[in-house]
């Protein structure tokens, strides 16, 4: 029945042939899957900003109306409020898959709902692409690496990840939503696009959603002490999202697969980002030592070689100036605009 209904509801709409690339650029319709969270909306800023159609999908579990409400009333912006692990039907040119929590405490929430966003959710994005020709991109993880064994870490290279752990959930279910893309690529010739994305911060980042730089931040500004996690040795590579849209971008117009790893290969420990944020927002910060979480990736740095090469593509913004633009929104956010004024 449900194919029945797909088809009918496809028969009016769907642009069989393909769009070519650059060609009718406005007239390209995309679907932001997750657009009203983090990445996905400054992402959507950008497809509205060169005059494609967008549609936003987006169940609100961790995005914000707030961080796609300034458009509102453009003709070219829709937002529906749906959850992937149900079918849809849309009719578009490209789907940016990205509906997913991102964040430890959020996808440790309800872990099988996170299970079922990644399988289930991906596996209704790609039939609806397969359903009207689509090209498909997915947002996967450096965390599809697990605790890596090789550092940096190149595309080739299969992970150590823990099957049974907290972090399965995530991790887990991107490697599998990973396969389904490459299964549907293979089996039903649908043009996909994967992109492996390291950690990334900036702007509409949840103020309280446990990551380390929105902790960080948040705290400085709070006058709280900053939390670090077990000896604070552990390292991270962080890219400012903007770099990463731009690369997101390039890889869907690109003319290759992937996997690409999208970060900064800029790597620092909790120790060091920690200074950086002392540094941006207050020298006299305290820091203050936690037990660890489980199965806490020991070092993380991508290799990045292979999106220079074949998509054109590296980070600009280097840590010590993208940390402030973060700081700006959080500050406003936390205190409100009054408060910013007089700082
Ligand atoms: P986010 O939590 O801000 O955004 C995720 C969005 O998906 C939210 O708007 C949320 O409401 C929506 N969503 C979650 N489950 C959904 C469902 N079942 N149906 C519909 N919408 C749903 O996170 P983000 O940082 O913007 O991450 C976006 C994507 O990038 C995610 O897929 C994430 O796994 C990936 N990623 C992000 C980072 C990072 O550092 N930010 C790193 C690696 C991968
Ligand atoms: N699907 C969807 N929208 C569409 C087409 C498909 O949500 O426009 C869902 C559909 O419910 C199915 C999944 O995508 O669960 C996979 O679809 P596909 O046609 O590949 O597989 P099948 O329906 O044959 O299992
Ligand atoms: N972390 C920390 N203090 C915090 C939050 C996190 O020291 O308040 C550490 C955490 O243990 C991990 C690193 O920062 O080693 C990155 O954690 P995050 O949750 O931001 O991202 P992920 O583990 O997914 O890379």
């Amino acid at each position: 029945a449900g194919r029945m209904a797909f088809e009918e509801a496809g028969a009016g709409g769907v642009r069989h042939g393909r769009v070519p690339l650059g060609l009718k650029r406005k007239g390209l319709r995309v679907v932001v899957t997750g657009g009203a969270g983090f990445v996905g909306s400054h992402l959507v800023d950008r497809l509205l900003a060169r005059g494609d159609s967008v549609i936003v999908v987006d169940n609100f579990f961790t995005g914000r109306k707030e961080n796609v409400a300034h458009h509102a009333g453009n003709p070219n912006f829709e937002m529906i409020r749906h959850d992937v692990v149900e079918p849809i039907l849309l009719e578009v040119d490209q789907i940016y898959h990205l509906a997913c929590p991102a964040s430890p405490v959020h996808y440790k929430f309800n872990p099988v709902k996170t299970i079922k966003t990644n399988v289930v959710g991906t596996l209704n994005m790609l039939g609806l692409a397969k359903r009207v020709g689509a090209r498909f991109l997915l947002t996967s993880t450096s965390e599809v690496y697990g605790d890596p064994l090789q550092h940096p870490q190149v595309e080739t290279y299969w992970g150590n990840v823990n099957p049974i752990g907290v972090r399965s959930c995530y991790d887990e279910g991107k490697r599998t939503a990973e396969t389904l893309t490459m299964d549907y690529h293979r089996g039903a010739n649908l043009e996909v696009r994967i992109a492996r994305i390291f950690n990334t911060y900036g702007p509409r980042m949840c103020i309280d959603d446990g990551r380390v730089v929105s902790n960080f931040v948040a705290q400085a500004l709070r006058k709280e002490p900053l939390t670090v996690y077990g000896d604070g040795k552990q390292t991270r590579s962080f890219q400012y999202v903007s770099d990463l849209v731009e690369g997101l971008m390039k890889l869907m117009e690109g003319d290759h697969v992937g996997p690409f790893n999208l970060g900064n290969p800029g790597e620092f420990t909790m120790l060091e980002l920690a200074k950086v944020v002392q540094d941006t927002i207050d020298p006299n910060a305290r820091i203050e030592f936690r037990a660890n979480t489980a199965d806490d990736p020991h070092k993380r740095k991508p290799d990045i070689t292979k999106a220079k090469e074949l998509l054109g593509w590296e980070p600009k913004v280097a840590l010590r100036n993208g940390l402030p633009l973060m700081v700006q929104d959080f500050r406003t956010r936390i205190f409100g605009d009054q408060k910013q004024q007089q700082q």
